[in-house]
């Protein structure tokens, strides 16, 4: 399906350094044509350091807003005439809408999680006990959406100081931990929830976890997810779907923060399901 371009067609873009590998486009661009709406979608490499810049002249230009991937995220957080909420807690942003030459900073990344888990697995996060592993962005915002609908979650990190940073955003909720095997396994025994927000198992960088015994430590019923969609099955959730554990890689995440950045953006309540439909195809 192609994108129909008029004059008047609104600019929406992604930045990043670097940003030429992203999907974005693909996913948005899809979206934008399955549901009618008079927008296109590019990609724009902007340096580290410059997203002030940028922002100035998106503003200037007349552009309706972008998405914003590393290592743009947290100085956006800064620089946007009005954070959100939840975009806030988590000091990052990725979605930027501008409306009457003020720009907006919003944060899709973890209600697109939580959507994904909804509607992947039918799991409702409230009050559920959850290891969460990794402390960087993924982590950040994951972390932030779990505590905002009362989930009880411990954060697991290799450099425990980012841990206990990341958990300073709310103590009430977030607890934090090491990444050691027998702190898993303890923790794992009382969990409704794993997931994986560490780029352990990540294809071409990651490395791998060296033992993954706390997988089994984990009580029958609880899911697990791995922000990782390259590859689409990780050894996390191979392990997991070999215990008889439901899973979920982070594809419905990928796609859902896509769809949750295009309400913001457009302002229009489209059929969501239709809008996914179209992202998941155009992958
Ligand atoms: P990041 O900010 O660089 O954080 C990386 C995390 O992985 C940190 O917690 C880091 O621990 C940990 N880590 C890295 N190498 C490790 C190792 N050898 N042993 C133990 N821990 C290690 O990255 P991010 O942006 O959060 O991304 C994390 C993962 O999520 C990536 O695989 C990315 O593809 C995925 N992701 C998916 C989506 C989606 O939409 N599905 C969105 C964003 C990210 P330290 O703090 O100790 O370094």
């Amino acid at each position: 399906m192609q994108v129909e371009l008029g004059n008047a067609t609104k600019k929406l873009w992604v930045i990043g350094d670097p940003v030429l590998h992203s999907r974005s486009p693909a996913i948005q661009n899809a979206m934008i044509a399955a549901l009618g709406l008079d927008y296109i979608y590019l990609c724009q490499p902007v340096p580290r350091g410059e997203a002030g810049r940028w922002l100035d002249l998106a503003a200037w230009a007349g552009y309706a807003g972008f998405n914003a991937t590393m290592p743009h995220k947290e100085d956006l957080a800064a620089l946007v005439d009005e954070l959100d909420p939840v975009a806030a807690r988590c000091g990052a942003v990725n979605t930027v809408c501008l409306r009457q030459g003020r720009s907006y900073g919003y944060n899709t990344d973890g209600a697109g999680f939580l959507r994904a888990l909804e509607d992947e697995l039918g799991v409702d996060a409230a009050g559920r006990r959850v290891v969460l592993l990794g402390s960087g962005g993924a982590a950040k915002a994951v972390a932030a959406a779990l505590a905002g609908v009362g989930a009880h979650v411990t954060v697991c990190n290799r450099t425990q100081a980012k841990a206990q940073a990341l958990c300073a955003m709310d103590s009430a909720h977030l607890t934090p931990a090491g990444l050691e095997t027998d702190v898993l396994c303890k923790l794992c025994e009382g969990a409704d929830l794993l997931i994986n927000c560490t780029s352990l198992g990540m294809a071409g960088t990651g490395g791998e976890f060296a033992d993954l015994s706390f997988v089994d430590a984990l009580p029958a019923p609880a899911a697990v997810c791995d922000a990782i969609y390259a590859p689409a099955e990780t050894a996390l959730l191979r392990r997991a779907r070999q215990g008889g554990h439901p899973a979920m890689n982070g594809l419905g995440m990928l796609v859902w923060q896509a769809v949750l950045a295009l309400k913001h953006f457009t302002g229009v309540d489209f059929d969501e399901q239709r809008a996914k439909a179209a992202a998941l195809a155009a992958l």
